[in-house]
C-alpha cells in the first residue's frame, strides 16, 4: 500500500504531503525535511490577530498584506489567534470567517510549502466572542448538570459554531479545579471534585472534536496544566504550593481523563508550583505529561509566558535563555510572544549556539504538523462566509436553555416555590434582575465582559425570562420601589450577581454578597411577603442575612437563554435537578474549601467540613429515595446497583453520586471520594434500577512517606460503596 501511495503521488507530481492518501506519518516527515530552520520555528509561534490588521499592533480594521508580510512570511507564523477582544471591526460570524479566510489566503499564496495557518480562540461557552453567538452558562453552571452527555452537545455546538468562522483550535475547557471562590477564574472551572471535573470535561472534549460536517475538524485544549487553580493567596497567576498528593490525587486526574478522551492540545499553566513555574518545568511538561500520562499532542504556552520566565520569575537572565528553557522543558508553540520576529530569532540563535537542539525543534514541529493533518486543514483550508451567519446566529437557544436550567440548583425552599403562573402580582428586583453584562459574565464579547459602550449580545434576563411566564410581572428597579411593590404582591423574587470580569481583574478578597445586597433583601424580606433570592454569581457567595430568604436559587452564569432558564424553575417548569459542584462556605474565611478534605482533629466547627451547603446538594420539587445498594468487584471492575424511587408528587430527574469510604487506610485519604453518578428520570411514583460502574484503579492514592515520589497505589483494603444513606463493602485484594 505504502509503495502504492508513492507511486500514485509521484505520478500526478504531487508531494507526499500534500497527498491526502498518504498517511498522516508519512506526510508529517516528507514535510518536515522539505522545511528550512526558519519555518520550523515559525510553526512553533502563535501571534494575535492584531498584529495583522489596523497599525500592525492590535488597532482594529481591516487585515494589512504589509503586516500579514511581517508575521506570516517573514516569521512564517503558523498559527493566528484572537485573545479575550480580538475579534473584527463588524463582529459577525460572516465578517470572522472573511478575516480567517483572507490570513489563510495570504498563508497559501505567500508560503513556500503552503502550509495552512491554524487559528485559535476562546470559546468557554459557546463562541463566546462573536456578538450575535448564543452564549452557554459558564462552566461552574455546566458543573452543577453532572451530566457528560449533555457537555457533549454543548461542545458539538461550540465546535459548529466556531467551524464556520474558520476557528479550529479552541482553548476550552478549563480543567483546572474548583477550591478558592477568591480565584478570578472560579467560574471557569467545573467542579472542586477531580472525578466530577474529569468527566464534564472529556464529555465536552468528544463534543468538540467530533467530526459532524464536511469543514476541518477543531480541536479542543485541556488548560491549564496543572495546578493554575491552586494559587496559594487566592489571586491568579499567583504562586501555589502543591504537596505531591494534591498534586497527584487531585490536580492531574481531569486532565488524565481529557487525555483519555483524545483531547489534541494543552495549554501550559502560568503559575509556578514550588517555586518553579510550569513553563520552564521539565518535570510537569515531560515525566508528568508525556511519560506518565500519555499526552501526545501539542503543549502551547499561555499568553506571553516565556517572557514572564524572565520579567516575572526571574529565573532566565535574558529571553533568549527563557525561550530555550521553556522549549527544552516542552512547550511546542509560544503563544502571542508579542513580537514574532523577536521570538523566532531568538529561538534560532538559541538552535544555532546548540542551547536548543533541532531534534528538540523537529518534535515541536511534528507535533504541530501532525496537529494540522490531522484536523484536515491541508485539505479544507478555507470556510464558506456566506454560511457563517446562519450557522452561528442564535443557534442551539434550546439547548442553551436546557443547560443553563439543568445546572440551576435549589439551595433551599420552604415551600414557595414553585410561583404560581397564576400569582396575581409577582416583584422582580435587584441589580441582576435585567442585566445582560452581569448575567453573562467575563469572556463574553470582550475577557472583562461585554464592554459598556458595545452591542449586548441578544440574552433573555431573568426580567424577561419571567414577563414571557406569567402575566403579573412588577419590575422594581431599587429597593426603595421594590419595597413599595411588594404590599400586595404574591412573592419577590430578588435576583443578584457580580460585576463581570476575568483573570486577576476578577479576584476577589471577599466573595460574599455585598451589605448593599443584604440591605436589599432583608428590606423586601420585612415586608413579610415571601421572598426568592436568585443567586447569578460565578462562585458560591457567602450569603450573610440573605441565607434567611424564603427560597435560594444558585443560576451561576447562566448564558443567553439564562432568564428562561430560571423562569422555567421558578414556576415549575422545569422540576430542578442541579447539584452543586463544589461547596458553599458559611464564610469568607473557609477558603480553600471542599468536601474531600483530609480527616485530622475536625472535630471544632470551623475546622471540620461545615459548609452552608454540602458539595452535591441540590433539592427538587419532588422527592427520591434510593434503596437495595449491592456492590461487586469483578478484576478490577466494581458494580453499584441501586433503585431509585420517585416518592413525590412530581416527575423529576434525580442526580445519584456514588462514594467510596476506606475505613481504614495507609495514608489518609477523604472521608468520602466521588467515583461516579447517575442521573435517573422519575415519573411519580415511579422506581428505577440503576447501577453505576467504576474501577477500583480511581482508588488510586500517592503512596510512600511524607516525601513521597508522587507513585499512586490502590491499597488491597476493606472499602464500602456509599449511596444515600445505604452502604455495600467490597475488598480489593
Ligand atoms: C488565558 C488563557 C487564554 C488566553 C488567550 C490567557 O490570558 O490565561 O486561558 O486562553 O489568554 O485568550
Amino acid at each position: 500500500i505504502t509503495s502504492l501511495t508513492q507511486a500514485g503521488s509521484l505520478a500526478s507530481g504531487l508531494e507526499t504531503y500534500r497527498d491526502s492518501s498518504a498517511s498522516v506519518d508519512r506526510r508529517v516527515e516528507d514535510l518536515l525535511r522539505r522545511m528550512t530552520l526558519e519555518e520550523k520555528v515559525g510553526q512553533m509561534t502563535q501571534i494575535r490577530v492584531g498584529k495583522l490588521r489596523g497599525d500592525c499592533n492590535f488597532a482594529n480594521g481591516p487585515l494589512r498584506d504589509d503586516c500579514m508580510k511581517t508575521v506570516l512570511s517573514d516569521a512564517h507564523v503558523g498559527s493566528i489567534l484572537s485573545g479575550g477582544g480580538d475579534f473584527p471591526v463588524e463582529n459577525t460570524p460572516r465578517a470572522w470567517a472573511e478575516m480567517t479566510n483572507g490570513i489563510q489566503r495570504y498563508a497559501l499564496d505567500h508560503g513556500r510549502l503552503k502550509i495552512p495557518v491554524l487559528y485559535g480562540a476562546d470559546g468557554v461557552h459557546g463562541h463566546s466572542n462573536v456578538v450575535s453567538a448564543t452564549m452557554f452558562p459558564h462552566q461552574i453552571g455546566l458543573g452543577a448538570t453532572w451530566d457528560p452527555a449533555l457537555q457533549e452537545k454543548l461542545g458539538q455546538s461550540t465546535s459548529r459554531a466556531m467551524r464556520a468562522t474558520g476557528v479550529f483550535w479552541n482553548f476550552a475547557p478549563v480543567s483546572d479545579i474548583s477550591r478558592d471562590t477568591r480565584w478570578g477564574r472560579y467560574y471557569e472551572t467545573y467542579s472542586e471534585d477531580p472525578y466530577l471535573a474529569g468527566s464534564l470535561a472529556a464529555g465536552n472534549v468528544r463534543g468538540q472534536q467530533s467530526r459532524v460536517d464536511d469543514t476541518a475538524q477543531l480541536t479542543a485544549t485541556a488548560k491549564h496544566f496543572a495546578g493554575y487553580s491552586q494559587p496559594l493567596n487566592g489571586h491568579d497567576r499567583s504562586p501555589a504550593q502543591l504537596p505531591v498528593r494534591l498534586l497527584q490525587d487531585t490536580v492531574l486526574p481531569s486532565f488524565q481523563a481529557q487525555f483519555d478522551a483524545g483531547v489534541r492540545t494543552v495549554m501550559i499553566n502560568s503559575g509556578a508550583i514550588n517555586g518553579v513555574p510550569v513553563h520552564a518545568s521539565r518535570f510537569m511538561l515531560q515525566t508528568q505529561l508525556r511519560e506518565r500520562m500519555g499526552f501526545k499532542g501539542v503543549a502551547i504556552s499561555d499568553w506571553q509566558d516565556m517572557r514572564y520566565l524572565v520579567d516575572r520569575y526571574h529565573v532566565a537572565p535574558d529571553y533568549r535563555a527563557a525561550i530555550a528553557q521553556s522549549v527544552n522543558a516542552g512547550v511546542d508553540m509560544a503563544m502571542e510572544p508579542s513580537n514574532a520576529g523577536e521570538f523566532t530569532t531568538l529561538l534560532l540563535e538559541n538552535v544555532r549556539s546548540g542551547a536548543v537542539s533541532r531534534g528538540r525543534i523537529d518534535q515541536a514541529v511534528r507535533r504541530i504538523l501532525t496537529l494540522k493533518f490531522d484536523l484536515g486543514l491541508f485539505e479544507k483550508p478555507f470556510v464558506d462566509p456566506a454560511k457563517a451567519d446562519a450557522i452561528v446566529n442564535g443557534a442551539d437557544r434550546a439547548l442553551a436553555r436546557q443547560a443553563a436550567s439543568a445546572g440551576t440548583v435549589l439551595l433551599k425552599n420552604d415551600g414557595v416555590l414553585p410561583l404560581s403562573p397564576g400569582a396575581r402580582k409577582i416583584v422582580v428586583t435587584g441589580e441582576t434582575a435585567d442585566d445582560v453584562r452581569r448575567q453573562l459574565g467575563g469572556w463574553t464579547v470582550e475577557w472583562q465582559g461585554v464592554p459598556d459602550d458595545y452591542p449586548l449580545p441578544p440574552t433573555a434576563t431573568v426580567l424577561t425570562g419571567l414577563r414571557e411566564a406569567a402575566g403579573s410581572v412588577v419590575h422594581a428597579p431599587d429597593v426603595a420601589s421594590a419595597v413599595a411593590a411588594s404590599a400586595d404582591a404574591d412573592a419577590v423574587v430578588v435576583v443578584l450577581g457580580e460585576k463581570p470580569g476575568a483573570e486577576g481583574p476578577a479576584d476577589t478578597e471577599t466573595p460574599a454578597l455585598t451589605a448593599e445586597q443584604q440591605a436589599w433583601v432583608d428590606a423586601v424580606q420585612a415586608t413579610g411577603k415571601p421572598v426568592v433570592v436568585v443567586l447569578l454569581t460565578g462562585r458560591p457567595q457567602v450569603l450573610g442575612s440573605v441565607a434567611d430568604a424564603n427560597a435560594l436559587v444558585a443560576g451561576w452564569l447562566p448564558g443567553s437563554e439564562g432568564g428562561r432558564a430560571i423562569a422555567d424553575v421558578l414556576f415549575g417548569a422545569v422540576n430542578p435537578s442541579g447539584r452543586l459542584p463544589v461547596s458553599w462556605p458559611k464564610l469568607v474565611g473557609d477558603q480553600p474549601l471542599s468536601y474531600d478534605q483530609l480527616p485530622g482533629a475536625n472535630t471544632s466547627a470551623t475546622s471540620k467540613y461545615d459548609p452552608a451547603y454540602a458539595f452535591g446538594h441540590g433539592l427538587s420539587y419532588t422527592t427520591f429515595v434510593t434503596t437495595g445498594l449491592t456492590a461487586s468487584l469483578s478484576r478490577d471492575q466494581v458494580v453499584a446497583r441501586f433503585t431509585v424511587a420517585n416518592t413525590g408528587s412530581r416527575a423529576g430527574s434525580v442526580v445519584v453520586p456514588v462514594y467510596v469510604h476506606q475505613p481504614v487506610s495507609p495514608v489518609a485519604v477523604p472521608e468520602k471520594r466521588l467515583v461516579g453518578y447517575a442521573r435517573v428520570d422519575l415519573q411519580p411514583g415511579e422506581s428505577r434500577a440503576a447501577e453505576v460502574t467504576f474501577s477500583t484503579r480511581q482508588l488510586a492514592v500517592t503512596a510512600g512517606d511524607v516525601d513521597g515520589d508522587g507513585r499512586r497505589e490502590v491499597a488491597r483494603s476493606a472499602y464500602e460503596v456509599v449511596v444515600g444513606a445505604g452502604k455495600a463493602g467490597f475488598t480489593v485484594r
